[in-house]
């Protein structure tokens, strides 16, 4: 069994700038899997922006052009459970001959491996055997290798020896096409302004997109009501209203600089009295916490430091405001003045 979900093809998985490549890859690695340098072929980006559908329409290309080949797709959480289970049995050995022989594997969310020292040793040893057979490895993650957390570092040498290819947010034009498709393949007609209203308040999350579409069609099914605007806007607000809404990294910087009231320069200059390196690294928390931005880039934009560094300020900001009263009121005040 392969687990591959035929819905998820690469006919219905469309095309935008903010795809491209990763699409692109996707279908050079259906074309020749283990036969190109995408191995590993390691697509990451945020919540429901298309990564299980694209890992699938992989697998699922693979197979139609060789249905000879074995092809496995798995999330983390159940490889992790299933090593679980081996070891629990006595099985270790009989779970590794299973994946070792597998031309083709998909591993979906592998941020979730972090901190599980155990599977990761495993996967290892999987990864390389079948890295070395000339066998096609596929990867899934939230975050680029160079942002993942708890993973040893000789398996994130390995994520990097492919390609990885970001899935970013999608740009008006592609929500829209998006949309259409799904109103398409339902055989649902739906006005354009209600279309354009839809993809234009929706930004940063194709599940939420279709999840609004598909309740806009069923509150006017059910309620036998045209749909109009007005129900569109009644519809958009709620999914807009249970996402977080998305503070950007300035925004960030100007609350906590007013918060400590010194100037912005004064937050991301080179200094390293106490004060002001606290308010740094409290951005540098804030901007980890609030944003999808990488550590790499929370950095080049808080005084031009590195990932390292931030990723030292989360720490110290986590360790500090479990053991310092004052520095976890900080942290309270300024959460409070970020959630408008
Ligand atoms: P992720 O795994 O990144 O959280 P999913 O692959 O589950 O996201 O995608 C969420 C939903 O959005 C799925 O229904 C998927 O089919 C749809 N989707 C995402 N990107 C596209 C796209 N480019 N074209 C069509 N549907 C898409
Ligand atoms: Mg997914």
């Amino acid at each position: 069994e392969s687990q591959l979900n035929p819905n998820y093809s690469f006919d219905n998985f469309l095309e935008g700038d903010s795809n491209r490549l990763a699409r692109s890859a996707g279908l050079a690695v259906a074309a020749k899997p283990g036969g190109t340098s995408f191995n590993p072929l390691l697509i990451f980006g945020g919540v429901g922006l298309g990564k299980t559908h694209l890992a699938h329409a992989i697998g699922v290309d693979i197979k139609d052009k060789y249905p000879e080949k074995t092809v496995l797709y798995i999330s983390a959480e159940k490889f992790t459970q299933q090593y679980i289970d081996a070891v629990k049995k006595n099985n270790r050995n009989d779970f590794i001959h299973f994946y070792q022989i597998i031309d083709v594997l998909i591993i979906d969310d592998v941020q979730f491996l972090s901190g599980k020292t155990g599977t990761q040793d495993v996967f290892f040893h999987i990864f390389n055997h079948l890295h070395q057979n000339g066998k096609q490895v596929i990867l899934t993650s939230d975050k680029a290798p160079v942002d993942m957390q708890d993973i040893e570092q000789r398996l994130l040498s390995r994520f990097k020896w492919g390609l990885s290819a970001e899935l970013q947010n999608p740009d008006f034009e592609t929500r829209v096409s998006i949309l259409k498709n799904k109103l398409y393949r339902d055989g649902v007609e739906m006005p354009e302004d209600i279309i354009d209203y839809v993809a234009k308040n929706i930004k940063s999350n194709v599940r939420e997109l279709e999840g609004a579409i598909i309740s806009l069609i069923a509150q006017s099914s059910f309620n036998k009501k045209e749909i109009t605007i007005d129900l569109a806007r009644v519809i958009v607000e709620k999914f807009v209203k249970n996402t977080k809404r998305e503070v950007s990294i300035d925004y960030i910087q100007k609350v906590v600089s007013d918060y400590f009231q010194m100037d912005i320069d004064t937050l991301q200059s080179k200094t390293r009295k106490r004060h002001i390196v606290q308010a740094r690294q409290l951005a540098m928390f804030f901007a980890k916490k609030y944003t999808k931005a990488s550590l790499a880039s929370i950095g080049s934009q808080i005084g031009k430091r590195d990932h390292a560094t931030v990723l030292h300020a989360c720490k110290t900001v986590d360790n500090l405001s479990s053991t310092d009263k004052q520095f976890k009121k900080y942290v309270e005040d300024i959460t409070k003045k970020l959630s408008v």
